[in-house]
């Protein structure tokens, strides 16, 4: 298995989600061992560098912000996170004129349609992956998450909170859905990567008021009111909270540096939770091992399926 990058590089424009700033993107191709790497243009070129980790991000409230120690930052990092997990892209350069990723439509496919667009290709290196040798979990209030040791990747994820009744597990006239996702870029493509992000009607006006949700609207977001989604045109999928909370939860643990070898567990879990488990991960030296993948059964296959081969 060997790392690999964008056979070319490729452009978008769009409004961030919560600055409401318009924004040119530009993903570059980018060496072996790069990772994924956010390069502001706008700034001075000796801070425009933030590299996208863990120990690097800034802030876990409505999304997920990174930071360099010069003050460079970009926000809302985590659909497009999620899109390089998702298409197998170990190294890339993200350029871009402003302080936050375009929120596109809200999910992760305008990326995945980028990435494909521009194609990928092999590189010399061997991939790695993160491989996590014992339990971590993490508790905050009601929501909690945890990784566990396993032979691939998986997640099984479970929300609930008041809002439309339509879709799953919907006796108490409120929202409860559960989904397990095991990763391929295929599965990726067709479960996960369409799901937008969402918000509740009743929270915008605090929402902007605070700074945020600024650029926010019914083409990039589905947003809730009572028992109601105001879209016109409804859900992408009837469970399609869950299923966006799994892809935050994906492009998020893309920030370990390397797809992880672990069944992952979400429990009312988001950014600031996700967060909150890598460091615990990484703070227990014994619990996790960066390891080569050695297999070259699934050299066309992602990260997330790699992980799987990982261990076979
Ligand atoms: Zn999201």
């Amino acid at each position: 298995m060997l790392q690999r990058t964008l056979k070319n590089r490729i452009s978008c424009t769009g409004v961030g989600l919560h600055t409401g700033v318009q924004v040119s993107l530009t993903l570059h191709p980018a060496a072996a061992d790069t990772g994924i790497a956010f390069l502001r243009s706008d700034v001075a070129p000796g801070i425009a560098r933030v590299q996208a980790r863990w120990d690097r991000v800034r802030a876990s409230v409505l999304c997920t912000s990174i930071g360099n120690e010069f003050g460079t930052s970009v926000m809302t990092i985590e659909h497009l996170m999620a899109a390089f997990a998702g298409c197998g892209i170990d190294n890339a350069i993200v350029e871009l004129n402003g302080p936050e990723v375009p929120a596109m439509d809200g999910s992760a496919h305008p990326f995945v349609l980028l990435m494909e667009c521009a194609g990928t290709i092999a590189q010399e290196s061997p991939r790695r992956v993160l491989r996590v040798l014992r339990p971590v979990e993490v508790v905050d209030g009601d929501r909690r998450a945890a990784l566990r040791p396993a032979h691939e990747f998986r997640i099984d994820f479970e929300i609930d909170f008041d809002g439309p009744s339509k879709g799953q597990g919907t006796s108490s006239g409120g929202v409860h859905q559960r989904r397990a996702f095991r990763g391929s870029a295929s599965a990726f493509k067709e479960e996960i990567g369409r799901a937008r992000t969402f918000g509740f009607a009743h929270e915008v006006e605090a929402m902007r008021a605070k700074g945020f949700a600024r650029g926010g609207s019914l083409d990039n977001a589905v947003v809730v009111d009572g028992d109601k989604v105001l879209n016109a045109g409804g859900l992408r999928y009837d469970d399609e909270f869950v299923r966006h909370k799994i892809l935050d939860c994906i492009g998020d643990l893309y920030l370990a540096g390397a797809p992880i070898v672990a069944h992952v567990i979400g429990l009312r879990s988001g950014h600031a939770v996700t967060h909150m488990l890598l460091r615990a991960l990484f703070a227990d030296k014994s619990a996790w091992r960066f390891e080569p993948v050695v297999s070259d059964i699934a050299r066309e296959t992602t990260p997330l399926a790699a992980a799987a081969v990982a261990t076979a």
